[in-house]
């Protein structure tokens, strides 16, 4: 995004983010503590970056290279093994923070795309599908302008209030395509596609290019902790793209029906209809749309009679947390300000707590770990949720007693 005026083309260039220098081994001779130290610098610069409109309503494809490359065994046990375990984490955790988005996979295999789930909002397909790749044969070279052209055509077909995005796990080097791939990823530019690519071996200037003319991110992995780390920041909704529409959308609000004083109906659900190894069952219960009274096993899921948007309270709830993120904490240097972290009592000391974390709102002081977890998981700050007043009178209350 930054980087449009940006003339130095490659990372060796700019001296950025020198991530090798940044290294440093630990007392005790090892790396990790190095690696967190990058991931967390970057978690926190995310949180930095964080304002605006967000693309709440997202559909997403993932494009996964499954070629010969793909079978390298710098990440362990495999890099495609590694990649499935990853992505089951990330689709489990998209739908926990995106319930009323969708996502869709792609295979890359020699020279050719290949769809192996639909878009749709059910991690349950998606996870079965991932799993499926376990088998494949690892041979070949990948079309990244198959897989993008495979993307774009579905994509065209969403509604303009949704904001789409492509991410590419790429794990080789090339790309062999039948066309000029700058025409795609011109196409992809006028839809407003947004366009992230993670490399797992190098920086390749196309895809730098891809990543920079959508908007997306482009990221090349240090290790498999930093890997997820790069996968789960797609988790969160990215700032809305210039083309997304502001729209009002219909939604229904299914209850599951029971009618009292009669024994419940036994009835198909409309999920199951046309999976052949898992078919539908006759049964009581489920979830009835509001519009056409189709009936469905689990929410969200758009209605496949009608077109609605079914969903329940919690999952809108849920989406709530990134219109409003907590503030940034300031980074504060330790003088003993306070002896303690506030959220988790944990009590600072040197050389650990160097530096802590002050919430500009409740001036309250958090240690490191509760920094990241309030941000990242909590969405509230611990001491702005409880009130320092009433804590007091709380503590007078307990001690009241106690004495007595
Ligand atoms: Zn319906
Ligand atoms: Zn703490
Ligand atoms: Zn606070």
């Amino acid at each position: 995004m930054a980087d449009d005026e940006d003339p130095k083309e490659y990372r060796w260039e700019t001296g950025y983010e020198k991530t090798w220098e940044a290294i440093k081994e630990d007392e005790r001779g090892l790396l990790q503590g190095s690696v967190a130290e990058i991931i967390q610098k970057a978690k926190r610069k995310r949180q930095a970056e964080k304002k605006g409109r967000l693309g709440m309503m997202r559909h997403v494809y993932v494009i996964v290279d499954c070629t010969e490359n793909m079978g390298t065994q710098d990440l362990k046990p495999t890099r495609l093994v590694c990649t499935m375990k990853l992505l089951e984490v990330f689709v489990e955790e998209f739908f926990d923070q995106n319930p009323i988005s969708q996502m869709g996979f792609i295979v890359l295999k020699s020279k050719r795309a290949e769809k192996i789930s639909d878009l749709t909002g059910s991690s349950r397909k998606h996870i079965k599908a991932i799993r499926g790749l376990a088998n494949l044969p690892l041979v070949g070279e990948p079309s990244l302008q198959n897989g993008l052209d495979f993307a774009l055509k579905t994509l065209k077909m969403v509604p303009a209030h949704a904001s789409r995005e492509i991410i590419v796990i790429m794990g080789s080097l090339t790309t062999c395509d039948p066309t000029d791939i700058h025409v795609t990823i011109d196409g992809l530019r006028a839809e407003g596609i947004r366009c992230s690519v993670i490399s797992l071996s190098a920086e390749v200037r196309i895809c730098r290019y891809m990543t920079r003319e959508t908007s997306g991110v482009y990221s090349v992995i240090l290790d498999d902790a930093h890997f997820r780390d790069q996968l789960l920041q797609h988790v969160e909704p990215p700032p809305a793209a210039r083309t997304q529409e502001n729209s009002l959308i219909k939604m229904g609000f299914p209850h599951g029906r029971a009618e009292e004083g009669k024994d419940p109906a036994l009835t198909l659900c409309m999920c199951h209809l046309d999976s052949t190894d898992d078919p539908s069952h006759l049964s009581v219960g489920g979830y009835q749309c509001p519009q056409c009274l189709s009936k469905y096993c689990e929410l969200p899921i758009e209605c496949i009679t009608c077109g609605l948007t079914l969903v329940s309270a919690p999952h809108l709830a849920r989406s709530y947390h990134h219109l409003f993120p907590v503030a940034r904490f300031r980074e504060v240097e330790w003088h003993e300000q306070a002896e303690s972290c506030y959220a988790c009592q944990k009590i600072f000391s040197e050389p650990q707590d160097k530096l802590i974390y002050q919430c500009e709102t409740c001036e309250m002081f958090f240690c490191t770990d509760c920094d990241i977890f309030i941000h990242d998981d909590l969405h509230s700050c611990v001491g702005c949720c409880t009130l320092p007043a009433t804590v007091a009178s709380l503590q007078q209350g307990a001690f009241g007693r106690a004495q007595h």
